[in-house]
């Protein structure tokens, strides 16, 4: 199953390298760099006319585009979703997982913890390799919604399970430190597969109440 998002930045390609599912992403790292720079140093030295030294509109500029550049993931380089052969056939949660992302409405930052839960179908994921998947998906543009899914998609994919769920508990800066100014308040996703989708067979509840 695929969330259908037009910038989805991380890729899942399975088959061919055994038990490997490579994660990355596409982009050019070189791409644009001083045609971004310009256009943000053209737009400092309009808006904010009464405080641009001569440092903020020769290198703030380029330090800007860099960390937008480092939160949209260009600098990642692709690595190995490793998972193993097992006998488990109880639920694995990784829980409190730290996570920034931008949000696709305003390009401000939403942060929070992932909780991620699976069960096992004769494979287990390597031990860093839940974490690794929030903060690699986690990069780039996105709803929550829309990164919620892609999370349980790329799981999904690398380790077949028997169902797997997400729940995403995060603040928007769009929210907290402009507009309605709402601070503090938590905006909290889920994307539920399969087994934990399934209301009667308790892996769904069983989750939700492990991860409290
Ligand atoms: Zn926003």
């Amino acid at each position: 199953m695929e969330s259908e998002h037009p910038d989805a930045q991380v890729r899942v390609a399975g088959g061919g390298e055994g038990d490997m599912t490579k994660v990355g992403v596409y982009r050019d790292p070189d791409a644009e760099e001083d045609t971004a720079a310009a256009i943000f140093r053209s737009f400092l030295a309009r808006e904010a006319p009464y405080n641009t030294s001569q440092e903020v509109l020769v290198n703030t500029p380029g330090r800007y585009v860099e960390a937008f550049r480092e939160l949209m993931g260009v600098h990642d380089d692709p690595w190995d979703f490793t998972t193993f052969e097992s006998d488990c056939d109880e639920m694995v949660i990784v829980k409190d997982i730290h996570f920034v992302s931008l949000c696709e409405h305003h390009l401000l930052p939403f942060m929070g913890h992932a909780h991620v839960g699976y069960l096992p179908d004769g494979r287990i994921a390597g031990l860093s390799k839940i974490a690794r998947t929030i903060q690699a998906c986690s990069r780039g543009i996105w709803t929550q919604e829309h990164l919620t899914m892609k999370i349980a998609d790329v799981i999904e994919e690398a380790l077949q399970p028997l169902g797997v769920g997400v729940v995403l508990e995060a603040e928007h800066t769009c929210m907290s430190i402009r507009g309605v100014k709402s601070n503090g308040s938590k905006t909290t996703t889920s994307a539920m597969r399969d087994a934990f989708r399934d209301t009667t067979k308790g892996a769904r509840a069983e989750f939700l109440g492990l991860i409290r």
